[in-house]
């Protein structure tokens, strides 16, 4: 019996280890690690739908309200994009104010339909922080990346398209275009 119970506990032990590895402690998201290895998985079979989603102009909603309040709206941003997907897609937090989101094999037409989706879920509603109500938007890049493409250049490309939403005025979804898919220097790459 008590050996059961044991080797019971080394298992769950183990589990939420696991569990703890993927996840961002934060918004409860999977996290960078997760989600790169998940899409190098995609990319080996099937076509990806690659989306970088940043919060706008964050940095004076830490400035204004203080980082605990900006902790608080990151998790209502986690919340709000996490309930315009299916249990299917993976969201994760990439880094600081940053989202992934990866669609196996998603048609071009129908990942843009998502990523405006997920941006209009910040944009039409503001978020409350306390007694405040803060305007929060996202940019995002959004690269359709082929079968057998790498996870850096893929990454690569929903960066560079990023890139180009931030500069066209934020709150906007941008495409990447193939130019985009050229990988960085291998001193550049960051893998894994
Ligand atoms: P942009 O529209 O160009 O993205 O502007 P930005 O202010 O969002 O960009 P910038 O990269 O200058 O600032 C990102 C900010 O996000 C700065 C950093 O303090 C904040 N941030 C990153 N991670 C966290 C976090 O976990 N909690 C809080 N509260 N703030 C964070
Ligand atoms: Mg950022
Ligand atoms: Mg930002």
């Amino acid at each position: 019996m008590r050996r059961k119970w044991y080797q019971e506990r080394l298992r769950n032990d183990l589990d939420r280890s696991l569990e703890l590895a993927v996840t961002d402690p934060l918004t409860g998201l999977r996290n960078r690690r997760y989600v790169r290895r998940h899409l190098d998985g995609v990319l080996r079979g099937s076509d990806a739908a690659v989306m970088l989603l940043d919060v706008d102009r964050f940095k004076s909603i830490n400035d204004t309200y203080g980082h605990a309040a900006g902790d608080t709206a990151l998790k209502e941003v986690a919340e709000r994009l996490k309930s315009h997907l299916r249990a299917a897609d993976v969201l994760a937090r990439y880094g600081g104010e940053e989202f992934m989101v990866v669609l196996a094999g998603a048609p071009t037409d129908y990942a843009a339909m998502v990523a405006d989706r997920l941006r209009g879920a910040l944009s039409n509603d503001p978020i409350s922080v306390g007694p405040a109500l803060l305007p929060i938007t996202v940019s995002i890049g959004l690269a359709i990346a082929p079968a057998g493409c790498s996870v850096s250049g893929a990454i690569a490309a929903a960066d560079a398209a990023l890139y180009r939403a931030k500069a066209a005025g934020r709150n906007r979804v941008e495409p990447a275009v193939p130019e985009d898919f050229i990988a960085p220097p291998p001193d550049q790459a960051t893998e894994g």
